[in-house]
């Protein structure tokens, strides 16, 4: 939870308070939401409590999400009771309105006018000229040395489990020099790495044919691989999210290799059987995976890929499960997470039939777990001895915790470091690996 209040010459300035909740792609909606708030002399209060206006940013994506969506929301009301709501769960208003008839407005994702303008209703600014409550690069929600940059919105694809492109609309890229500026100005303010996010961050700049804007003394394309390259040209660390193993991926390898990206790719395979994929109705799903990965590890010996999967979907069969876990084994992710499948409203995969029962559903996710664990656990070893660059994440205590370039913030494993000099967040640091277990890395500040 987060909040905001601001100070007028004529009174105590509004406060809000603030709920973020779901994936990084709505953080960064609620950091535009809080940053505009802030420009205008908002304040973010630290409880819903004694605050003038609760917003609750909500998850749709699952069935899960949204109960906690509507948690959030029923908290919000029973101790505030002046609440908008926003967020992919927006998009179905009746379904809050039901439920909470009191929310004073709903919006759905991306809507940061209405939002603004909701909020100015029910609370109106009080801005105060002569304070700069908002310094250059926005209010972030993540910690001062890493921050999210979103380059483009919604999606062309329809996959059958994922209701997103319903939510957020077809692609929209943001000009590239949009985004290179927003990362340069985050540089500016001490971030150490850039986290690009996006639903399909390998489709970048389709929509808008692949336009040039300026960007310092020249253009550039809105390309995957001009964004990539020219982000890694700002001498921060950026790792590429949400990326599909389409052809064009290729040429961004050798970026890795150069040290201008961190090699790493965060890729949602989601499966490997082709006839779940099929009916998953994928990106990319006709493209030799294995091979592609095998050609990149020989650009990049180091790349790093970790990727999300779901078992249990309906139709999979036993043969799905076993040719997932061969696979998992061949194309040794270094980092994988994995679901079991929920049907979310308006879905066009609930339709498809057989349905697996939670039972076995349980079983294929243990399956896959064990499996995963135990590359995770292999491709950890190889790493002790070795002296890998670590960023901090938590200092203060006698042994910090951080990130090797092999590992995002929230998802991945970490690196315990144990250090005779004080380490502060967002280091970055030489770290002799000793020791490694499953998920994490043990060694030494050098
Ligand atoms: S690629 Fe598929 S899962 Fe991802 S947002 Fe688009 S439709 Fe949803």
């Amino acid at each position: 939870m987060i909040a905001t209040s601001a100070r007028s010459p004529d009174g105590p300035a509004p406060k809000i308070s603030f709920v973020s909740l779901g994936c990084p792609k709505a953080l960064v909606d609620s950091e535009r939401i809080v940053t505009s708030l802030r420009a205008e002399g908002y304040e973010l209060a630290k409880r819903h409590q004694g605050a003038d206006l609760v917003i609750v940013n909500t998850c749709g994506f699952l069935d899960s999400a949204k109960a906690e969506s509507l948690g959030a929301i029923g908290e919000a009301l029973a101790e505030n009771g002046r609440v908008i709501v926003t967020g992919c769960m927006g998009a179905e208003p009746d379904a809050i309105r039901d439920r909470f008839p009191d929310v004073l407005a709903i919006t759905g994702p991306q809507q940061y006018e209405s939002v603004l303008a909701a909020v100015h209703q029910a609370v109106p600014p009080r801005h105060d000229p002569f304070t700069d409550l908002v310094p250059p690069q926005g209010i972030k929600l993540t910690p001062r040395h890493y921050a999210y940059l979103k380059i483009s919105e919604g999606c062309n694809h329809r996959c059958s489990f994922c209701i997103i492109p319903k939510l957020r609309g077809d692609l929209v890229s943001r000009p590239a020099g949009d985004v290179l500026r927003e990362a340069e100005r985050l540089v500016k303010a001490g971030v150490k790495e850039l986290l690009v996010v996006s639903q399909d961050t390998s489709a970048y700049g389709l929509d808008i044919k692949y336009g040039e804007s300026t960007f310092r003394d020249r253009t550039v394309r809105a390309s995957f691989f001009d964004i990539a390259k020219e982000l890694g040209q700002l001498g921060v660390w950026v790792r590429l999210h949400y990326v599909y193993p389409y052809p064009h991926v290729d040429e961004v390898v050798p970026l890795m290799a150069e040290g201008l990206v961190l090699p790493y790719l965060d890729i949602p395979f989601q499966h490997a059987s082709p006839a779940v994929l099929r009916a998953m109705r994928r990106p990319a799903q006709g493209e030799r995976v294995l091979e592609r990965i095998r050609r990149w590890r020989e650009i990049a010996p180091d790349l790093s890929i970790r990727s999300t999967f779901i078992v249990g979907f309906p139709g999979e069969t036993e043969e799905d499960v076993e040719l997932l876990l061969d696979w998992l084994k061949e194309a040794k992710l270094d980092r994988v997470g994995c679901f079991k499948f929920e049907p979310v409203a308006g879905a066009p995969a609930n339709a498809i039939r057989p349905t697996v029962p939670d039972e076995v559903k349980e079983s294929r996710w243990r399956r896959v777990m064990a499996a995963s664990r135990e590359i995770s656990r292999r491709q950890l070893a190889r790493k002790v001895g070795r002296r890998l660059p670590v960023i901090i994440d938590e200092a203060g205590g006698p042994v910090a915790k951080g990130r090797s370039r092999y590992d995002a913030p929230e998802i991945d494993g970490a690196v315990h470091v144990s250090s005779r000099r004080p380490l502060r967040q967002g280091d970055i640091v030489s770290v002799k690996v000793e020791r490694a277990d499953d998920y994490d890395l043990f060694g030494t500040a050098v």
